[in-house]
Parts: C-alpha cells; sequence; structure tokens
C-alpha cells in the first residue's frame, strides 16, 4: 500500500529537564509487505507501564534490558486489526480478516520455542518494546515497530483471526490475560486447587484472576492494597473470589489461613509491583509443594531459608511475554462465554493522545478505568 500513515514514535528514553516530547506522533512511510508477512489497519492497540518505563529510560527500567531497539520507533505492543494487504505466499488469513497481533516474536525452532518455553528464546523481540533477554535476531528487524499508528506490519505467523460476530471492544482484552494464563499453565494449576494472587487489582492481576477462574480454580484470594479496587475484583465472583487487604492491619497468614481452612494455597501467582514482604508471607502461606508463578518484575531481593524452601518442597517458575499460542485458546474461550473480558476496562484516546494516554497511566484513579487504548474510528 502506498502513501504515508501517523505513528507515535519514541525517540529516545533520556528524560533530561525540558526535553519533552520524547514520544511524538510522526508522519511516515505505510510499511511494504512481503512473504509471509501481513499489513494491518491498527483498530485497537493498548499501553501499559513497561511503555511508561521505557518512555523514562529503558536502561534503568530493567538491568536486564539487553538490547535497546533502533530509534525512532514505533510503541504498544497490544492489539488488533483488519487485514488491508498480505504477502504472496500467505494462506491463513485474507484481506478483511480481522486479528490480534502477538508482539512477543521468536525463532521458532530453537530448542525453547520447540517445547512451549518460548519466552527464553534467545532470538525474541517484542515489536514496539526493548528487548529484556537475549539478542534479537536480524530478520526479526523488520518488525521494530508496534501498534499504535494506523498501520502495522505483522509476520502472518503472529496473527490470529476472529470471527465475524466477535466484538473487537472486548476480544482485544485478551492479551491481558494472556500473562497470567500461562504463568498458571507453567505453575501446573488444576481444577479445584486455590490460587493466591499477590498484587490482583493491577490490569494484569485481574487478567491473572480471570485466567485461575478460567482453569478451574476453586477458589481464588486476592491480595492488594486498594481496598476499592479489591472489591471490584471480588465482585467478579463473588463465590470463588476471597480478598485479603494489605496494609489495614489485617494478617494476611490469618487471613489465608482461615480461607483455607489451614491448608495453604496450592499456587501464587505473584505480581506485586514493589516491596516484599507480603511475597515472603504469600510463599509461607503455601501448601506443602505449592507452587510459585513469578509474573512482576519486582526488583527486590527474596530472602527465605532454603531449608524451608526444600522441606515443603516449594517449586517456583516463571513468565514473560505473551504466548502466541494461548491466545486462540483464550479466543474460543471467550467466544464460548467461558472468560467475561469486562472486568479488563477500557479508556479510548485518538492517536495524538499519546502522551496523554502515557500519562494516564501514572495517574490513574482507583475509579478510573484500566487500560488506556487508542481506538480508530
Ligand atoms: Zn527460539
Amino acid at each position: 500500500m502506498q502513501g504515508t500513515m501517523k505513528a507515535a514514535r519514541i525517540h529516545g528514553f533520556d528524560r533530561a529537564p525540558g526535553a519533552g516530547g520524547l514520544v511524538s506522533l510522526d508522519e511516515v512511510p505505510i510499511p511494504d509487505v512481503g512473504e509471509g508477512e501481513v499489513l494491518i489497519r491498527v483498530l485497537r492497540a493498548g499501553l501499559n507501564h513497561g511503555d511508561v518505563h521505557m518512555r523514562e529510560d529503558a536502561v534503568t527500567y530493567s538491568p536486564d534490558v539487553t538490547m535497546l531497539p533502533d530509534l525512532p520507533m514505533t510503541i504498544g505492543h497490544d492489539g488488533m486489526g483488519e487485514v488491508v494487504e498480505v504477502g504472496p505466499d500467505v494462506r491463513a488469513v485474507r484481506v478483511g480478516d480481522r486479528v490480534v497481533v502477538v508482539a512477543s516474536l521468536t525463532c521458532g525452532h530453537c530448542k525453547y520455542c520447540r517445547s512451549e518455553r518460548q519466552h527464553l528464546c534467545s532470538s525474541k523481540k517484542t515489536m514496539g518494546f526493548v528487548t529484556k533477554f537475549g539478542q534479537s535476531a536480524p530478520r526479526l528487524k523488520r518488525y521494530t515497530d508496534g501498534l499504535w499508528a494506523e498501520y502495522c506490519r505483522v509476520p502472518a505467523t503472529n496473527v490470529v483471526r476472529l470471527e465475524p460476530e466477535d466484538n473487537v471492544d472486548e476480544f482485544c482484552k485478551v492479551s491481558q490475560i494472556n500473562v497470567g494464563y500461562r504463568a498458571l499453565k507453567r505453575a501446573g494449576l488444576h481444577s479445584g486447587e486455590t490460587v493466591l494472587v499477590n498484587g490482583a487489582s493491577g490490569i494484569t492481576g485481574i487478567g491473572t484472576v480471570l485466567a485461575a477462574l478460567t482453569m478451574g480454580a476453586a477458589h481464588v484470594i486476592a491480595v492488594a492494597r486498594n481496598p476499592v479496587r479489591l472489591e471490584r475484583v471480588r465482585a467478579i465472583d463473588p463465590r470463588r473470589i476471597s480478598t485479603v487487604a494489605l496494609g489495614r492491619g489485617e494478617s494476611i497468614t490469618a487471613r489465608i489461613q482461615e480461607l483455607t481452612h489451614g491448608q495453604g494455597a496450592a499456587v501464587l501467582a505473584e505480581l506485586a509491583p514493589g516491596g516484599i514482604e507480603s511475597t515472603v508471607e504469600c510463599i509461607k502461606n503455601l501448601e506443602p509443594g505449592g507452587r510459585v508463578a513469578l509474573i512482576s518484575s519486582n526488583p527486590e531481593t527474596l530472602s527465605l531459608p532454603l531449608r524451608y524452601l526444600m522441606i515443603r518442597s516449594i517449586e517456583f517458575t516463571s513468565v514473560t511475554g505473551r504466548f502466541l499460542v494461548d491466545v486462540a485458546e483464550l479466543l474460543e474461550l471467550t467466544r464460548r462465554g467461558v472468560i467475561d473480558t469486562r472486568p479488563i476496562t477500557t479508556k479510548y484516546f485518538k492517536l495524538e493522545g499519546i502522551n496523554e494516554a502515557l500519562d494516564f497511566i501514572e495517574g490513574r484513579g482507583e475509579n478510573d478505568p484500566l487500560w488506556p487504548m487508542y481506538a480508530a474510528d
């Protein structure tokens, strides 16, 4: 497709006083499409805390950021759109199809990609985002740009087709359930178990609660600081969700022991953005053989006696990024009514509102929607 488009691009990571405008809306060429690629007209594109940190300073954001992308780069690593052009060999989708984009790209043939551990692929890359582990394969440079733009080029392998009746506003939200869903899979959650979700009131936390319910957890114990948000989590399914409010004088241990009749929980999904005390206490309230799924990027040190972990046989696992194979499952579960995506609330912005949308994430109040998103007209 010929012509130009508008794209929200990041031009630098330093937030020097008065610099401002490191993310701006630019007029750029519409990407060309080759073999194995599709061009989409973006319909929805979300932003999260990672984008805010990247705008401020990607390097201090995480010491594990191993590769900074070539700049300027279009940001946005969650979204969906309508296919407007396909490469000559692409058969899986056609022009006019609406597709969800999975922005986590991997090599597809290493031992990790072949064993459902694609988050460990050393060639992985996330469109529109920094690389936090490994070095991206050079061929993936064609997919540096993300989704906060009018159009986006995507490998045909990384789109999942929607059915004509699927509601764009709801189905775009499965990306926020994706991480928790995979984390709980990696932790071996099975139906009937009790899941602790520490940091349950943020967008990924709510996505993890929805994943746990979908996967058959009998009981989800949501742990978070803000009681207003926590009550909203409980309201998703009051029969299966209990809450523990942090910092209100409530003992985490006493409450979890009461809720589990002294047994403890089977799985902990750990998402607390900071602080370590609640994490330690949650781990200590796992039953013997309990599993911990690390999702947050909390930089603090976990100090627990190895003997404690050994005797109780506590297992640790983790996940980063979005898993392609999970998206189709989550879309089907949504389509069949197993997942209700509505607790993930959204606030829409125009393309021009990119900085306003990033600021919204930092200034979000307890009654504000969770997820700022570009919505095309
Ligand atoms: Zn790989």
